[in-house]
């Protein structure tokens, strides 16, 4: 299945529950909208699942307490980009590079062409953006 919102440009999203499946289900949910010929593909799985890693491992560390590792995913496709934003309610340290455990933002700023933080409340997260190079 490919769904590209291509004219529209609207993101499509989906919320996890945080069981340690959900690791995968977020590289399946994010493989099913791109398609594997997109060009951006294997980097927009990988930085999704280790971004929802560090959500796992952030629910069990957290010094703040009681952050679920519930965590939603929103795509935005085009033929050569991909934007992606990670959110997960709770207080957000596990956006904050060498806050929590986990490769995931530090292979977000070496992979992604631009990222940033979300820092809305319940929701805080992260983006990235990939170009086909
Ligand atoms: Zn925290």
């Amino acid at each position: 299945m490919t769904i590209l919102n291509l004219s529209e440009r609207i993101p499509v999203s989906h919320r996890f529950p945080g069981a340690y499946r959900d690791v995968g289900a977020a590289r399946r949910f994010l493989a099913d909208l791109l398609g594997r010929n997109h060009p951006c593909f294997y980097d927009a799985a990988l930085l999704t699942s280790e971004l929802a890693t560090v959500i796992m491992y952030h629910a069990q560390i957290c010094v703040f307490g009681r952050d679920t590792p519930e965590f939603t995913v929103s795509v935005r496709a085009e033929p050569d980009s991909v934007g992606v934003t990670v959110l997960s309610p709770g207080c957000g340290c596990w956006a904050v590079p060498g806050v929590t455990l986990g490769r995931g933002l530090h292979l977000v700023e070496l992979i992604a062409a631009r990222s940033g933080l979300v820092r809305t409340l319940p929701d805080p997260g992260v983006w990235f953006e990939l170009r086909d190079r």
